[in-house]
């Protein structure tokens, strides 16, 4: 599976912006975006304005780093979104929210959305009863996301589910804690996507 494996402070700090890629670190005071509020590089404190396109183009690399997913396959959801009946860039952000490395993340069975993918990789979660090992896949409303049973000690779950207040549960998802399981209420409307974007810029990008 292709991924990025550069540095995600880096990442945050590009778009000089808290993108809460790394988890419990992001609320500290040991975020690098708090630190060093300038793009990374020798250049980083002499960036002048961009141009509309580049204001686009980093809306865009911006929600894409969020989710972790590649440009082909980013492009690819927003050509789904186009067809689908809806606005573009709220469809294209209910598609990357419903993908089930983050449903798990938001359900705070994992501390961000990598250690969320690599969990559902290696085969920890059930969904409706069955496991499941694809990070990209969509989940729909009523789906039920649940934690193995032999997986309910590991450590990294454990240390997140004791952190999950600090996160905060979406309202379209609702989570029974003592059972390790989750359930999908309703597909997210747009203000109940807590993400940093203008979704838009990334459909004129895309419509160029
Ligand atoms: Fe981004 Fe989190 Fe790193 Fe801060 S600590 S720069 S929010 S990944």
């Amino acid at each position: 599976m292709a991924r990025d494996t550069g540095s995600q402070c880096r990442i945050c700090r590009r778009e000089t912006e808290k993108l809460f890629l790394k988890g419990d670190r992001c609320y500290t005071e040991k975020c690098a975006v708090e630190r060093r509020q300038y793009p990374p590089g020798q250049h980083g404190q002499r960036r002048g304005k961009l141009s509309d396109y580049g204001v686009q183009l980093r809306e865009k690399q911006k929600v894409r780093k969020i989710y972790g997913v590649l440009e082909k396959q980013f492009r690819r959801y927003f050509h789904i979104a186009e067809k689908k009946k809806g606005v573009t860039g709220e469809v294209l952000l209910q598609l990357l929210e419903t993908r089930m490395d983050n449903i798990v993340c938001r359900m705070g069975f994992a501390p961000n959305r990598n250690s969320a993918r690599q969990l559902v990789t290696h085969g920890h979660f059930l969904v409706n009863g069955k496991k499941v090992n694809i990070p990209s896949c969509n989940l729909h409303v009523g789906d039920t996301v649940e934690v193995k049973e032999a997986s309910r000690e590991m450590d990294l779950i454990k240390d997140s589910l004791s952190k999950v207040e600090q996160r905060g549960i979406p309202s379209w998802i609702e989570v029974d804690f003592q059972n390790f399981k989750g359930k999908v209420l309703q597909i997210p409307a747009r203000e109940e996507i807590q993400l940093p974007a203008q979704e838009q810029l990334i459909v004129e990008l895309y419509s160029k």
